[in-house]
């Protein structure tokens, strides 16, 4: 019988990731599309907020706190230096991001300011998922997971995008590699966007794979069809799986044991990194999933670390933007990594109605109250009686 306590799980957090504090008020660079952002935002009828904010963080510190889980323990990060971060992004984007250092601004149309805390924030979640993939392959902890902010999947080798600048978890991915002794990394990506960044950077690596469930396009940021399986000697080692608005615990579960287990058998990973992202939840209103559906996501993967890599399993935090499901999202599947049990998923409201029915079961089958009520031997009996349409 599984008990939470039993496994021990690093998490990595530091307060100067709340130090990245965009404002939508900030101005692009010169010739940056200033004006077309600004006539789009003004014609909102609601007013748009950055929803990638430091209250991300303090939600789920505070859930931690005030329920703390047994077997995990908390310690801070260093920044990532140029070089670590040079492994996954070119020179070019890494001195565009340099030069960002103590502004404000917005760096790309595509949803990315600045602050002057940013920049030091950004070398901090990256090096946050190096801390935590360092743990695991020196056997400090059995899993670990970076509370990243901001995240990093969307980041592509030569630009910011989707809130993120540096790929945490391409950086974690990539230092395994070349420090660790890791050949073989799979990345499984469940925030519900897809990872684009991820993608690009590793399309052409035959040692590291990807496996992602996304929100199909046109949802942002409309990349990761089916078809795209990488390239080159790559080629094979990109597994995406889009799926419909609304699809939740049952389809990624199936995606999860028909497509990720066996890809999983087949390629034989020596470390595991998850792209963690809690938008997938229902009151994120991108898909559809649970808590349980996180948890049993979670045992899949560790199950999977068990059996292929003794274990090691990193996890980096990505989306979730609903401060409820991201806190609980993010502490439900700390207790399954430290030993809990997951709980199996079921289709909401199937056991309200199964009580209900039970409450209900007497109500209609004696003293029929209608004259014209079937009787017990009547056909209908156990059918809808005919409707007059
Ligand atoms: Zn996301």
């Amino acid at each position: 019988m599984p008990v939470i306590g039993d496994r021990s799980v690093l998490v990595i957090n530091d307060d100067r990731m709340m130090n990245h504090q965009p404002d939508i008020q900030d101005p692009f660079l010169p010739g940056r599309l200033d004006r077309r952002v600004r006539e789009i935002l003004n014609g909102l009828a609601v007013q748009w907020r950055y929803p990638e904010h430091p209250g991300r963080l303090s939600a789920i510190t505070q859930r931690l706190n005030a329920d703390p889980i047994p077997g995990v323990h908390v310690e801070t990060a260093e920044p990532a230096t140029r070089e670590q971060l040079g492994r996954v992004h070119t020179s070019a984007h890494l001195r565009e991001i340099e030069r960002m250092r103590g502004k404000h601004a917005w760096l790309d149309v595509d949803t990315t300011a600045v602050s002057p805390g940013s920049i030091e924030a950004a070398e901090v979640a990256a090096g946050a998922a190096i801390a935590a993939v360092e743990a695991v392959c020196k056997g400090r902890a059995q899993s670990a997971f970076a509370l990243c902010r901001p995240p990093g999947h969307h980041a592509e080798p030569a630009r910011s995008r989707g809130f993120c600048f540096f790929n945490n978890v391409a950086v974690a991915a990539a230092h395994a590699q070349q420090e660790l002794g890791m050949e073989r990394i799979l990345i499984i990506d469940w925030d519900a966007h897809h990872g684009n960044g991820t993608q690009d950077i590793f399309w052409a690596s035959p040692d590291v794979m990807l496996f992602d469930t996304h929100r199909a396009a046109p949802f942002y940021p409309g990349s990761g069809r089916l078809e795209d399986v990488g390239a080159g000697l790559g080629e094979g080692t990109t597994v995406n799986v889009p799926l419909p608005g609304g699809s939740g615990d049952q389809a990624i579960l199936m995606a999860f044991r028909e497509i990720l287990i066996p890809a999983a058998a087949w390629f034989q990973p020596d470390l595991i990194l998850i792209s963690a992202g809690f938008d997938a939840h229902r009151l994120d209103l991108c898909l559809n999933v649970s808590y349980e559906g996180f948890a049993a996501m979670t045992e899949i993967v560790q199950t999977l670390a068990d059996r292929h890599c003794e274990g090691r399993l990193a996890l980096v935090l990505e989306g979730g933007y609903h401060l409820e499901s991201l806190s609980q999202g993010v502490h439900t599947v700390l207790q399954v990594l430290a030993g809990g049990e997951a709980p199996t998923p079921e289709e909401i409201g199937l056991a309200e109605v199964a009580a209900a029915s039970e409450f209900h079961k007497t109500a209609f089958i004696s003293d029929a109250p209608y004259s014209d009520a079937p009787s017990s031997d009547s056909p209908l009996t156990d059918a809808h009686p005919p409707t007059q349409l």
